[in-house]
């Protein structure tokens, strides 16, 4: 071992790139890194000093804003009273406490969760649940998962399976074989510019039995859907869509999953998108808010049927030989405990309600400004297409947000396409200038 191993300071020339960063070009970011040293409320500051506001919660998962000083707190007592602890045949006050509360907040008819560390984690335990409860039942053929395009279900092979990117998929060879996607229930030139959620969604969710015509529907174990499409370009679904959706999955024994983790923890302006719709799945899967985004964790909320179909064997059998090192890691329940804190005594939800109606009519301003050619809001989400430039798909997408970065604007461009996803305590001057930014960038790029 070298005397230098444990410098404080490492004396490595690729210091920049030591660390290989997810979804990141690393060379283009070594040529000019981005950096975050602090963040408080609405905005990120730089190591300079530079302040940002956060179009994008972070990675849409700090709802509540930054820095709230209740979460910040629980996690400090929290490292101090019990650091760690297994959850296999174990526990701890916290998780148990969590776990109800989620409940609680969850729709009614869930009334079990099981925890995890991310979303991807959450999608691949909740697809494993789906299968699982089939055989349980004595229905072993149901294997096949039914994702859709555009979906995002996190990085793991189940979830990147089920996804609808395929630019995700290309260079990691085969995934899990029994799965068929259902399209994206947009169709741009009828769609385009809707205010709310547009209509069409009955005939769009029809799909669905065309596919079930094609796979037998006894061999389909889930489908899964975000409610609204987030990473892909937030498309929220059709009026009508979900409630076929789930009425098609009812009349086949099909389990229908929710990817709520982007719109779980008041994104839509309810707790979860299941409330926001009026629509309640089998399985939900979380992260994300969970935490406030200050410590990682996901979960899976169950529905009282599914978790019963597990337990008629004998007790002393585990019912779910699935789990992981970190599930319910006593910090990342008490960031949990203090974030459904902090959604009741600041009345969040409340406040976002205010909002909304101003975020939906500023965002829509846009219509008409240059490259624009369509524009989709749902609660406080919002996509803005632009037209690509010839020859160079993705350029105006980059540009726009480079530009915005300039004004002191974080967004996030899906090629041409600039999404939002801000904090949900957005004060109505901070709508403004999100969108005041993107209006000045969309003026500089040709
Ligand atoms: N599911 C959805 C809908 C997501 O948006 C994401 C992440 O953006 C994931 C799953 C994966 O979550 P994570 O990055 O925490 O693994």
């Amino acid at each position: 071992m070298t005397a230098h191993t444990f410098a404080a300071e490492s004396r490595r020339d690729n210091a920049p790139d030591a660390f290989w960063m997810p979804f990141t070009p690393m060379r283009a970011f070594r040529q000019a890194p981005l950096l975050f040293e602090r963040a408080e409320g609405m905005h990120y500051v730089t190591p300079d000093g530079r302040r940002v506001l956060d179009g994008m919660a972070g990675l849409w998962c700090v709802n509540a804003g930054h820095g709230q000083a209740t979460i910040t707190e629980a996690i400090r007592a929290a490292a101090g009273r019990l650091d760690f602890v297994s959850s296999f045949k174990m526990s701890h006050p916290d998780a148990q406490a969590y776990a109800a509360r989620l409940c609680d907040f969850a729709p009614e008819g869930i009334d079990h969760v099981f925890f995890v560390n991310s979303g991807s984690e959450a999608v691949d335990t909740a697809l494993k649940i789906a299968r699982a409860y089939h055989q349980a039942r004595g229905q072993a053929s149901r294997t096949k998962l039914i994702g859709r395009a555009k979906g995002y279900h996190g990085m793991g092979w189940g979830g990147l399976s089920v996804s609808g990117i395929g630019r995700h998929k290309a260079v990691f060879g085969p995934l899990l074989p029994d799965v068929a996607h259902l399209p994206l229930p947009y169709d741009r030139a009828s769609m385009a510019f809707s205010r709310g959620r547009p209509e069409g969604g009955l005939a769009a969710a029809e799909a669905l039995e065309t596919l079930l015509q094609v796979h037998d529907p006894a061999t389909v174990a889930a489908v899964i859907v975000e409610p609204v499409t987030g990473s892909g370009g937030v498309y929220p679904p059709p009026q009508g869509y979900l409630e076929r959706l789930r009425a098609i999955c009812d009349r086949y024994g099909i389990l229908l999953i929710f990817d709520e983790v982007i719109t779980g923890f008041g994104r839509l302006g309810a707790p979860f998108a299941a409330q926001a719709y009026g629509v309640r799945p089998d399985l939900m899967s979380c992260a994300k808010g969970m935490t406030n985004g200050a410590v990682p964790m996901g979960g899976v909320l169950v529905a009282g049927p599914v978790y019963e179909a597990f337990m008629p064997g004998p007790p002393e059998a585990i019912e779910l030989l699935h789990g992981y090192t970190y599930s319910a890691h006593p910090l990342a329940c008490a960031a949990g405990l203090a974030t459904l804190d902090v959604f009741a005594e600041q009345d969040i939800l409340g406040s976002l309600a205010k909002v909304l109606p101003l975020w939906d009519e500023r965002a829509h301003r846009l219509k008409g400004a240059a490259h624009v050619v369509d524009i989709r809001t749902a609660g406080l989400l919002c996509a803005i297409d632009l037209a690509p430039r010839p020859g160079a798909d993705g350029a105006r997408g980059g540009e726009a947000n480079a530009l915005c970065l300039d004004a002191g604007v974080l967004i996030r461009n899906a090629g041409d396409t600039l999404v939002l996803s801000p904090p949900l305590v957005i004060a109505p001057e901070e709508v403004e200038e999100i969108f005041a930014a993107i209006e000045g960038a969309l003026g500089q790029i040709d």
